[in-house]
């Protein structure tokens, strides 16, 4: 019936999430509101850290992908967990540190680091850059020699994957903007570029092969690809890889129609692939890293809305809208996202009235999502919830038509509490002179 079991109903006939009433933690905190399962969040660390130390060799771990969703109590959980963390820029870093997290275990991404980026990464103590350009390994070497010191670094590569997921999530392949490509030899001549720099110690290799996937078989082919380049630099330079890094991309529910995937499971197939292709290639197993985003958070969150018009176009269309829209969710705007939306004030009623959900925003594109059976009577000050919004919502957020952000409530063991207050109007102001 839900797609994630941290979804109820109770007596009341109201939707209940992490076991507590949503139409009560609307009236405490207002709408629109981000909640989010922090039991749920810990749960799907440790699914990652439980299977990744089992199924690998020693210093294999996952990283959390910040970008998913990104806040200082994440990073205080994220750090008490035992968690890596993936970081794509100062404001990601800065939200670390402001948590007291340990950024000898982060990576850091992203294809244009600036030199203050790497700066400012380096005064951080960011233990590897995830190098994605010749130009980067240069910048890095250049910034390590002037503070006399050996910078570790990953080089990102692209394995030429076609992850048949849309084209906008999809990075594996030889024409992404990402990395170098191993189908072209650049990937060769990048490795070969940091193996004759003295400030960069080459820890290994990095890929990503896209997001959202649940194609059986690909980060077992994306393995196979980068273990046979860890094979054929250790015969050209004798240099052996300590790390290879998978990327992340393991997909969530976000409706019934999306499969159930059982992560320690996928985790060890993979294992019985790299066990078995190490052996073929008579290479050391490195150390293998997992970048999870979306599979941590996203079925820890869920949106509150109240309705505000509803709007029936006789032989048409029927819209209901609600106070957020794009602003705190932009990602049917961006890609189609499919997402499941409910009456949480009214869930046992029948549901025949289809309607189009969307925001308040002025643009025609402000769709949280269509097609969604809703109650026949559902009116101005019902409660709407939209299921799966703990990845790529928050961080996404914008405040466009001056809207302030929602707040991020947390939910622990029965109780809740402020993570990220809610912006008030002065804070959108607070930057004008
Ligand atoms: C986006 C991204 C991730 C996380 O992807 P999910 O689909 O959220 O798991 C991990 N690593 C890199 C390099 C990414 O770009």
């Amino acid at each position: 019936m839900f797609t994630c079991d941290n979804l109820g109903v109770n007596a009341a006939g109201r939707l209940t999430f992490a076991g507590q009433d949503t139409a009560d933690l609307a009236a405490r905190y207002g709408t629109p509101l981000y909640l989010m399962d922090e039991d749920r969040v810990r749960h799907n660390c440790r699914v990652y850290l439980d299977a990744i130390r089992r199924s690998f060799g020693d210093g294999s771990h996952p990283l959390f992908a910040g970008k998913a969703c990104c806040f200082t109590q994440m990073y205080r959980v994220l750090s008490e967990l035992g968690m890596g963390i993936d970081v794509v820029s100062c404001g990601e870093i800065h939200t670390a540190a402001r948590a007291g997290y340990d950024l000898a275990n982060a990576y850091f991404h992203g294809n244009c680091k600036t030199d203050a980026d790497i700066a400012y990464a380096m005064d951080h103590g960011v233990g590897y850059f995830v190098v994605d350009s010749a130009e980067e390994l240069a910048a890095i070497d250049a910034e390590a020699a002037r503070r006399g010191k050996k910078q570790s670094v990953l080089l990102r590569l692209t394995p030429g994957i076609d992850t048949h997921t849309y084209a906008a999530v999809n990075t594996g392949k030889v024409d992404s903007k990402f990395g170098a490509a191993i189908e072209t030899g650049q990937a060769a001549e990048l490795t070969a570029a940091a193996l004759g720099l003295s400030h960069l110690d080459l820890a290994g290799f990095h890929c990503h092969v896209g997001s959202q996937v649940f194609a059986e078989d690909v980060f077992e082919r994306a393995a196979v690809i980068m273990l046979e380049f860890i094979a054929a630099m250790r015969n050209q330079h004798g240099f052996t890889a300590r790390q290879l890094d998978l990327g992340g991309g393991y997909g969530v529910r976000y409706t019934e129609d999306d499969p159930v995937l059982d992560i320690a499971e996928k985790i060890g197939s993979v294992a019985a692939v790299i066990h078995e292709t190490c052996a073929r290639l008579d290479i050391p197993e490195p150390a293998i890293l997992m970048e999870p985003g979306r599979s941590i958070v996203a079925d820890a969150g869920l949106t509150l809305y109240t309705v505000g018009a509803v709007k029936r176009i006789p032989g048409y269309k029927n819209y209901v809208a609600i106070d957020g829209g794009m602003g705190d969710n932009p990602r049917f705007a961006l890609y189609r996202s499919r997402y499941t939306v409910l009456p949480a004030g009214n869930m046992d009623a029948p549901r025949p009235f289809v309607c189009s959900v969307v925001g308040r925003c002025c643009e025609s594109g402000d769709i949280i999502q269509e097609n969604v059976p809703m109650p026949e009577d559902i009116r101005r000050g019902e409660l709407v919830a939209v299921c799966t919004t703990g990845a790529y919502n928050y961080s996404m957020a914008s405040n466009y038509n001056r809207l302030p952000r929602p707040p991020i409530v947390m939910l622990h063991g029965g109780e809740s509490y402020v993570a990220v207050r809610r912006e008030s109007l002065d804070d959108l102001t607070a930057l004008d002179s």
